[in-house]
This record gives C-alpha cells, structure tokens and sequence, in this order.
C-alpha cells in the first residue's frame, strides 16, 4: 500500500532538488561543503518555523521577494546573528548562496545551460488519494502553485530571449533591466494529476516574448499545433530527463488544452 498520505505541496522540494544538483554537478562542491550548505539551511528553516515564519522548510518559498523579505527578517534578529557570529558566519554564507541560485545569477555568473539541470525530480504524490478529502484537495487550476523563482530562472537560462523566435525584441523591463520575457507552462499545471512527476520544473518551462506567449494560448489552433511541434523538437530529450515521456501526438494534445 502506498504510505504517501502528504498534501501535494507538502510533498515538494523542487528547488532543493535543484540546488543540489546544481551544487554537485555545476559548481562541484565537495561533498562535505555540500552538507555544510544544506545544514545551515536545515537550521535557518527551523529557526523560521519556530517563529511562524515558515510551514514546512526554506525550499517551499516560491517566489525571491519573499526570500528576500526572510532573510532581511534574520540579518534584523540580534538572537540569530550572534548565533551566525559564533558559528563563523556559517549560515548567512549557506542562506547568500542558495539567495544566488534561486535569483538565477547564477546562471550568467557560470554560464549554465537549462540542460544541464534536467533530472526526474521526486514524484509529487499528487495522484494519492487523501484520506479526508476535503475541499483543499480538489483540484481545481489555482491549487496547483507554481514557482515564480523558477520562472525567474527559465528567463536567464535563455538568456531573455524568445524561445520560439530569438528576432522578437521587446523592451527592458524595471525589474531586471532585461528584455522583458515571460515564462511559460508548456504543458499546463491544471494537467499535473495525470503525471507522477511534477511539472513546474526547468524542462516544461519556456521563456517566451510576449506576443508569442499570447499566441500560444489563445491563436489559431493550427498555428498553436505548429509552435507545439517545434518546442516537442527541441525538448523532446529535456522532458524524457525529467520523468515527463510522452509521444509528440500526446504533447500536442496536453498542450493545446
Ligand atoms: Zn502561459
Ligand atoms: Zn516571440
């Protein structure tokens, strides 16, 4: 029998996932500073939970701000810095560099391609039936959450351009003083309880202009079948890496819901 009984979202570390394989096989961090960074944050997420501050851990914040916000909150706490002093600054170092990865500057730092991210994350249980179903398991399109950090880094990977036609300029946004560029599902949220793994990861996330992003969704459906092609063409493997196999006709289908 099947133990999982864990609300969907509580059943999610996408962005731990990541950051660990970011550590491991970007930057090649040795083991043992790898578990230094994961303590700190296993030690910040239980000081912020004390507080309130926090559900479950650091990798359910889904969105910088917010990450930005926490961390303003510690650097304030007298308590929490004189701890971060004793331990040589330990967790204000692990809390900056995973502040770096989930900002995406890591990825013009380094130099990183989407690609190399791409790994079947942990299956989000989301197809477990609840014990009590109550009206926060049923599911509609705005119970599925997504990531606006992992959004934010679908636009560095590509570097703010569009991913279906990189001719297509658009205008520096305040925020980032960067093309603006919008982050798209490509095979959408609403149809999470039909995969095993989750679909708010690098591999379905597309950095569009967007004239195309509105064209994806609401143009002709024929001109929306050819966009689904190309992006099947080039993310064909990407999808396969990360737990999510399916044929073209299947993508084209999901796709154009
Ligand atoms: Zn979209
Ligand atoms: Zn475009």
């Amino acid at each position: 029998m099947d133990t999982q009984r864990i609300h969907p979202y509580e059943n999610r570390a996408v962005l731990k996932e990541y950051y660990a394989k970011y550590l491991k096989d970007v930057r090649k961090v040795k083991d043992s500073t790898v578990k230094h960074y994961f303590d700190a944050l296993s030690y910040i997420s239980r000081y912020l939970k004390e507080k309130n501050l926090l559900k479950r851990d650091i990798y359910e914040v889904m969105d910088l701000q917010e990450l930005a916000s926490l961390r303003e909150i510690l650097y304030k706490d007298p308590d929490f810095m004189a701890f971060n002093k004793q331990g040589h600054q330990m967790y204000s170092a692990g809390l900056n560099n995973y502040f770096r990865f989930a900002s995406g500057e890591f990825i013009e730092q380094e130099n990183v391609d989407a690609k190399e991210m791409d790994m079947p994350l942990e299956k989000t249980g989301f197809n477990d039936t609840p014990e009590k179903p109550s009206l926060s398991y049923i599911a509609t399109s705005k119970h599925w959450k997504r990531s606006s950090i992992l959004r934010r880094q679908t636009l560095a990977f590509a570097h703010y351009t569009c991913e279906l036609h990189p001719e297509h300029k658009t205008f520096l946004a305040q925020s980032t003083h960067k093309p603006y560029m919008e982050g798209h599902h490509i095979i959408p949220m609403v149809m999470q309880p039909s995969f095993d793994h989750s679909l708010d990861v690098y591999a379905n996330l597309i950095c569009l202009c967007p004239i195309c992003h509105r064209q994806i969704h609401l143009g002709l459906k024929e001109e929306r079948k050819d966009m689904l092609k190309e992006i099947y063409e080039q993310r064909e493997e990407r999808f396969e890496k990360s737990g999510l196999t399916l044929t073209e006709n299947e993508f084209v289908e999901l796709g154009l819901r």
